[in-house]
């Protein structure tokens, strides 16, 4: 009878157990979600953001609430993110919103514009400089919620075949680049190219075209494009800091439960801080690799980054002055810019400034 006893009390007591257990285990549903990712799995930087973010989710739900990443091409095109979770193909995708230039450069505002925001001023526009309010409002009409989904921190300027030191050196040279950059580009006389990444090397191999813009060293190294054109430029003031976003259907989004609406959200913020330090922390041994295999660092000239930045201004007042969607973000979004710039100019440039080149050491 004892150990009869016994038996029943440890039933009991696993009963027990799994009543104590928390009540998101007893009422959760189980979601199934799938999410377009624009980004091909060899960009592990920023295609991973998608699975730290979704790992993270599954985690913070007991396993009950699933997305599954599918890479750029898989179930979407990857520039088509936008279009699916819009039409309720996918419950929601991981892209940058400047792919979107083509149905309204007022996308850029959520990703980069020429000479915006770096990745630290992007992140504090959208948490507490209105950002996060501003680019909803716009998304709503696309029926998609838009959240927080990494940086790459400054990107360079891309490879060229020959140096280019002035504004006339530009003239007439075919460069892969695309959206916003490429009308800006346009006017200092450059032709620009679209190419997908796997036509880029053949292209700048055989000539076809004269530069290429990617990303920065670490993804950079991986396509080899150091081999067929060697001078490497710095910065690519049209990606000061592009910010990728998670795009969530609003649809599917109501239809959650609050705390898998929480854990979405903390997941975006964790992917969204990973991908940045990811990058920070490998791309100067990417680019002393590079470096050691003969590329040739250069800087655009104040001339090229004058000329830019006025091309630039005109663009996009041009732009103001006929998309009210646009204006609607730019004018408040360009004071923002204005303070920050002048914020980071009192510490924060100095600071990096002063440790760039520090005095001797006794
Ligand atoms: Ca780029």
């Amino acid at each position: 009878m004892q150990r009869r006893s016994f038996i029943q009390k440890a039933a009991l007591g696993a009963t027990a157990g799994i009543i104590a257990a928390p009540a998101l285990a007893q009422t959760a549903p189980t979601i199934n979600w799938r999410l377009a990712s624009s980004f091909p799995k060899s960009l592990d930087t920023i295609y991973g953001a998608s699975e730290t973010f979704s790992k993270r989710v599954a985690a913070l739900t007991g396993g009950k609430f699933n997305i599954r990443v599918f890479a750029g091409g898989e179930i979407v095109p990857a520039l088509q993110v936008v279009d699916a979770v819009q039409a309720g193909t996918v419950e929601m995708g991981h892209s940058a919103s400047y792919y979107y230039f083509g149905k309204d450069p007022t996308f850029c505002f959520d990703c980069a514009v020429p000479f915006g925001l770096t990745s630290r001023q992007q992140t504090a526009w959208y948490e507490h400089g209105g950002g996060r309010d501003l680019t909803r409002e716009f998304f709503k009409s696309y029926g998609i919620m838009n959240f927080l989904g990494g940086n790459t921190g400054t990107q360079m300027g891309g490879w060229f075949r020959s140096e280019i030191k002035s504004v006339k050196d530009l003239e007439g040279k075919k460069i892969r680049i695309s959206g916003f950059a490429g009308r800006v580009m346009q006017h200092l006389g450059v032709v620009p190219q679209q190419l997908a990444g796997g036509d880029i090397y053949p292209a700048l191999e055989k000539g076809t075209i004269d530069a290429a813009e990617w990303v920065g060293p670490y993804d950079d190294e991986k396509l080899g494009f150091s081999k067929v054109a060697p001078y490497y430029y710095a910065p690519g003031w049209w990606e000061a800091g592009p910010q990728l976003s998670f795009m969530v259907g609003i649809k599917e989004w109501e239809k959650l439960p609050k705390e898998y609406q929480a854990a979405l959200e903390v997941a975006t913020y964790e992917a969204h801080v990973s991908m940045q330090a990811e990058y920070d922390a490998r791309n100067p041994a990417a680019l002393a690799r590079l470096l050691k295999s003969g590329v040739k660092l250069r800087t655009f000239s104040k001339e090229i980054m004058d000329a830019s930045y006025q091309a630039a201004n005109d663009v996009m007042e041009e732009e103001a002055s006929k998309n009210a969607k646009f204006k609607k973000i730019y004018e408040p979004w360009k004071r923002f810019r204005q303070d920050q710039n002048t914020w980071a100019s009192v510490a924060e440039a100095p600071m990096q400034n002063y440790l760039i080149k520090p005095g001797k050491l006794k």
